[in-house]
């Protein structure tokens, strides 16, 4: 048998055996059934006979040769019917058996052809087994080579960004580097503090990726706690005020006394709130203006950060939260973004139970970014 497995164990094997002790444990009680019951039949048969030609079997040898010949002509038809019926039942339980084990065989080989990466891979599930176990199971390895290919390819993508954003940095290091030796470049201040920044720029690309993997994989260990949504404002504009001021961008605050408290780790949720106030930041030019408005929503309360800034097309918003995603990569770059900031934000927001939504009018119409965070309840 194929893949090594014995006829025996094989699971057509075990449904001819199976099938065949029926056959046979059928034709035994048939050939049984029919020598208890025959004699008694035929005498009942012969009665009759007898009552209106009684002259018909005056002895008992004529008697016993009758029902002699009888039984003989009863086993040959029998005996023949046994062997159509076991020849029948076998060509039955084959067929039967394949429409089960074909299917199963086709999972095994492409399940086999998945493991060894081939993700496009799908079983073709015939209408027959459309809805039975054997369509379930078939459904239920599509839907994990599905989940492998996605899985794949996200991984394809993320090796892909991270070696372009690294290659970047690195090229402008090893220019400069080269410069120095060659001597082209005087080793001054200006250059040493060029290096600096470039270094720097790796650095925290390096930071953010840990900082993403440990976020979509949820090992941010995460302490939370009630919280005054109050407190959280404080802390995340207190570090920023001053350069909102610097760049001319006016900063106001709506902050109700009435809110309840929230459920969330603190220096996470403040770690949200300052990436979408420095977004808006980086992407307002002065003059402009910054509005962050919290309120209660049903369970949740909403930071929503407000900005007169660039704005964002439909297509941009929905890509919004995706890895590496920037808007203008140069620009983003020069102001020391990598694009993952938001998605970081999104997966620590997903993990405290809230989430962040995005809404713009369109470009040059200014965004607005809401984190929620459950409410605590008493
Ligand atoms: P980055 O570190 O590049 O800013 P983010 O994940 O924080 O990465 O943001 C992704 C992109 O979303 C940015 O590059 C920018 O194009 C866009 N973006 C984020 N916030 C704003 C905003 N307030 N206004 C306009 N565009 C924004």
């Amino acid at each position: 048998m194929r893949w090594g497995i014995s006829f025996k164990a094989s699971l057509s094997g075990k449904f001819l055996l199976s099938y065949l002790l029926i056959v046979l444990v059928g034709v035994a009680t048939l050939l049984a059934v029919t020598f208890a019951l025959a004699p008694t039949l035929f005498q009942a048969q012969l009665v009759p006979i007898l009552q209106t030609h009684p002259g018909a079997l005056t002895t008992t040898e004529a008697s016993q040769r009758i029902l002699g010949d009888f039984l003989g002509t009863l086993l040959s038809a029998l005996a023949v019917a046994a062997i159509a019926a076991t020849v029948t039942s076998l060509a039955t339980s084959l067929f039967v058996a394949r429409r089960i084990t074909v299917p199963l065989r086709q999972m095994t080989q492409v399940s086999q052809r998945i493991s060894a990466g081939h993700y496009a891979e799908r079983i073709v599930v015939a209408p027959v087994h459309a809805t039975d176990e054997l369509g379930q199971l078939a459904s239920s390895i599509n839907a994990l080579a599905v989940a492998l290919e996605q899985t794949e390819r996200r991984r394809l993508e993320v090796i892909g960004n991270v070696t372009h954003e690294l290659r970047t940095p690195i090229a402008t290091l090893e220019g400069y580097l080269e410069g120095l030796l060659d001597g082209v470049i005087e080793p001054s201040p200006r250059t040493l503090a060029m290096l600096h920044t470039e270094a720097g720029r790796l650095r925290r690309l390096v930071d953010d990726l840990q900082e993403l993997s440990r976020a979509e994989a949820r090992q941010i260990p995460l302490s939370l706690q009630p919280l005054a949504p109050q407190r959280l404002v404080q802390n995340a504009l207190e570090p920023l005020e001053g350069q909102f001021a610097e760049k001319g961008l006016e900063l106001q605050i709506h902050l109700p006394e009435n809110l309840p408290p929230v459920i969330a780790d603190p220096a996470r949720a403040v770690q949200i709130l300052t990436n979408l106030l420095v977004n808006a930041l980086r992407y307002t030019p002065a003059p402009g203006k910054v509005e962050l408005a919290v309120s209660h929503e049903e369970d949740t309360v909403a930071f929503r950060v407000t900005d007169t800034g660039v704005g964002l097309t439909q297509e941009q918003l929905a890509h919004i939260f995706e890895r590496f995603y920037r808007v203008d990569k140069s620009r983003s770059r020069a102001l020391g973004g990598s694009g993952i900031g938001l998605t970081i934000a999104q997966s620590l927001a997903q993990a405290m139970g809230g989430e962040i939504r995005v809404e713009s009018a369109g470009l040059g119409q200014g965004s607005s970014f809401t984190l929620t965070l459950p409410q605590a309840h008493a």
